[in-house]
């Protein structure tokens, strides 16, 4: 029995890289307002790409759930200079279920992955893929080039959680970094092995290995509307990676209770040493009280540390599909595929 994969018969050269194509994974959730002009200029970019690469592109549009006219409008976008398909969840499952999603229905070899709200340039598709077919990487990831535009405390925030995150972690999940990047075909294929339903997408990119790199880029702001990701879902989001990718809660918790430990052991000592040089009873109630609280709140939150944990286990041992597709539909750009609509794709599985 193997107990490692080899994926080296999907490596990339500069001969089968046209053969391999490319495709691109947009999530969207209620962009009806700007999904043709993404559209528009995706064709475009396509268009390059075919032009310099030979490349041939298809994209996938997974509504994840959407309330507005966003699948209506995916299912009329013309197959003018790339391929359409597009992958209806049967309700709102998240945007990392929706990159699973995509992922799964990714015909081509390479995957590129990128917001549906204009924020990602798809201009810059160019310069990523150049990456991956004329320089030989494998993992082309995007990270904000500053974040000038936000609080001093959210930075904070952000540089504290991939401290944790990174403590002690042999790969190291770099800051900053975004959803918007490509893999290569054998990186694809190494994130489809990995079986957890919890996905933390970022950090599972980077935990693969490979040659990875990094590219600056100003994200756009937002074309229309406004972000899904407001602080509460953020943290949710950070907790979620955090526990399903990092066991630094947990080390942190038994680090925590050594040193209290510590602390309270000394402090009996020097209470004993106390006692012994003056003979004086040492007066002791708020030292008391102010210690049993502590170790009382540092024992709650440790236990809800641990309580995060087992639901997670509890999560992937349920093992439900991480995503149901209502509707599928997959639209050719050359004369004779044609069109082929309704072919329902098989939800994810534990085998899979
Ligand atoms: N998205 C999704 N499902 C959700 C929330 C968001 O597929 O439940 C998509 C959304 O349509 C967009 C991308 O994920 O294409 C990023 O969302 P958003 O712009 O709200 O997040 P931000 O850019 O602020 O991180
Ligand atoms: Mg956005």
């Amino acid at each position: 029995m193997k107990l490692g994969s080899d994926v080296s018969g999907l490596s990339t050269t500069a001969a089968n890289a046209a053969v391999q194509g490319l495709s691109i994974v947009v999530p969207v959730y209620n962009e009806a307002a700007g999904l043709a002009a993404l559209h528009a200029r995706l064709a475009g970019l396509a268009r390059t790409l075919a032009r310099r690469w030979q490349l041939s592109c298809e994209v996938i549009y997974v509504d994840d759930g959407s309330q507005d006219d966003t699948l209506k409008i995916a299912r009329a976008l013309s197959p003018d200079a790339l391929d359409v398909q597009v992958v209806s969840l049967s309700r709102n499952f998240g945007k990392e279920a929706a990159l699973v999603a995509g992922l799964d229905h990714a015909g081509r070899g390479a995957v590129m992955f990128m917001d549906g709200d204009g924020q990602h340039p798809p201009a810059l598709i160019e310069q990523l893929v150049g990456h991956w077919i004329d320089d030989g990487y494998d993992v082309v990831y995007t990270a904000k080039a500053h974040r000038d535009n936000e609080s001093f405390l959210r930075r904070m925030a952000v540089h504290g959680f991939y401290a944790l995150i990174n403590w002690g972690a042999r790969q190291k999940i770099p800051e900053d970094a975004g959803d918007f990047r490509l893999l290569s075909p054998r990186a694809a294929a190494a994130l489809r092995q990995l079986p957890e339903r919890n996905r933390f997408f970022k950090g599972l990119a980077s935990w693969i290995g490979f040659r990875q790199i990094r590219v600056d880029y100003e994200p756009a702001p937002r074309a229309h509307g406004v972000t899904t990701f407001n602080a509460g879902r953020l943290i949710g989001l950070s907790i979620e990676g955090l526990t399903s990718f990092s066991v630094a809660p947990l080390r942190f918790a038994s680090l925590l209770g050594v040193v209290l430990a510590g602390g309270a052991f000394l402090f009996g000592l020097s209470i004993v040493w106390e006692v012994w040089t003056t003979g004086k009873q040492v007066p002791g109630y708020p030292s008391l009280v102010v210690g049993l609280m502590t170790i009382g709140g540092v024992q709650l939150i440790m236990i809800g540390v641990l309580g995060e944990y087992i639901g997670k286990i509890l999560s992937e041992l349920k093992a439900r599909p991480i995503y149901f597709v209502a509707e599928h539909s997959e639209k050719r750009s050359d004369a004779k595929g044609g069109e082929k609509a309704g072919e329902a794709a098989p939800e994810r599985t534990a085998a899979e």
